[in-house]
């Protein structure tokens, strides 16, 4: 499992591992948490008290500090996975659903024609159709897009990156994803 660590005013910041968390609760780092405690650390025996230290760290973290602007601003990096999990491994060109290894990242205006490497451009696509559409628009192709690509929030970003997702966790994510999500379909 992976803890959602979030900057002091609920906004997501990274997915780490239990041990990345544990440091920040053992240098107080946290503000706040949410969930119920879903892992237990237990560290040495204390000389003045006897007592064994334990961590207990939550799903949720939200860490101390100034708030980091900058993921705010960006549109979330664009990788295949992520582009997959978008489009729910559905191809859109034939409408069917595939393996993620028999999937392909399609720019719907080629390359060739300027097209940018940018979620707006980009579809999931079944290698047959990517290769039948070759370096053409889907007008030009008489292929046209069975859904419409749009960029992830920030929210939706880490629901998309992550394929272990604790229900606390998700609960948490989808309570701020746009109703115009395809996650919500
Ligand atoms: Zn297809």
């Amino acid at each position: 499992m992976e803890v959602l660590q979030l900057d002091v005013s609920g906004r997501p910041q990274s997915w780490m591992t239990v041990r990345e968390a544990a440091l920040l609760y053992a240098c107080d780092s946290i503000a706040w948490t949410l969930g119920d405690a879903c892992h237990v650390l237990r560290g040495g025996v204390q000389r003045s008290t006897g007592l064994q230290s334990r961590i207990e760290v939550h799903p949720i973290i939200a860490v101390r500090g100034a708030v980091p602007t900058r993921a705010w601003r960006q549109a979330p990096a664009l990788t295949n996975p992520k582009l997959f999990a978008r489009d729910r491994q559905i191809c859109a060109y034939c409408g069917h659903r595939f393996h993620v290894d028999d999937l392909t990242r399609e720019h719907i205006v080629p390359f060739a024609k300027r097209g940018q490497d940018h979620w707006m451009n980009v579809v999931t696509a079944c290698r047959p159709c990517n290769h039948r559409k070759g370096p053409r628009t889907p007008e030009q192709a008489h292929m046209p897009l069975l859904y419409a690509p749009y960029v992830p929030s920030l929210w939706e970003d880490f629901i998309l990156r992550n394929r272990r997702i604790l229900a606390d966790q998700m609960e948490f994510l989808m309570a701020h994803v746009p109703r115009s999500s395809r996650l919500l379909s």
